[in-house]
């Protein structure tokens, strides 16, 4: 019996979550950013499964996106306290992207896995 087909929008949305990509069920991160080896769930493997620093450069793009041209206009209006709460909201916005952002890559990768 064939497997069904993997929806890689679905794959996406759960692993933004942080759920399995498989089953949208079981935790995929255990620690902050450290994947699970199989789903709680149904047993999904993502051991296979290396995302590597593929969402720290997209967090790092994403970051980079909102805050340098913000900073760039704020900064003609800029008072002592402009650009280190600037500093922070960037900094925050890089630590609580992170872990969707690896959990939408890992939802990735096992999309376009079609092996098992
Ligand atoms: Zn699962």
């Amino acid at each position: 019996m064939p497997k069904p087909k993997r929806r890689l929008g679905q794959a996406l949305q759960r692993g933004l979550r942080g759920r399995c990509p498989a089953c949208g069920k079981g935790r995929l991160l255990r620690n902050y950013l450290t994947p699970n080896t199989t789903c709680g769930a149904c047993g999904e493997d993502f051991s296979r499964y290396q995302a590597a620093d593929f969402a720290p450069y997209l967090v790092t793009f994403l970051v980079g996106m909102i805050f340098t041209p913000l900073t760039l206009v704020l900064s003609t209006h800029a008072n002592d306290f402009t650009l280190p709460i600037l500093l922070l909201a960037a900094l925050a916005s890089a630590i609580l992207l992170l872990p969707p952002i690896k959990g939408a890559a890992l939802g990735l990768l096992w999309a376009v896995n079609e092996t098992n």
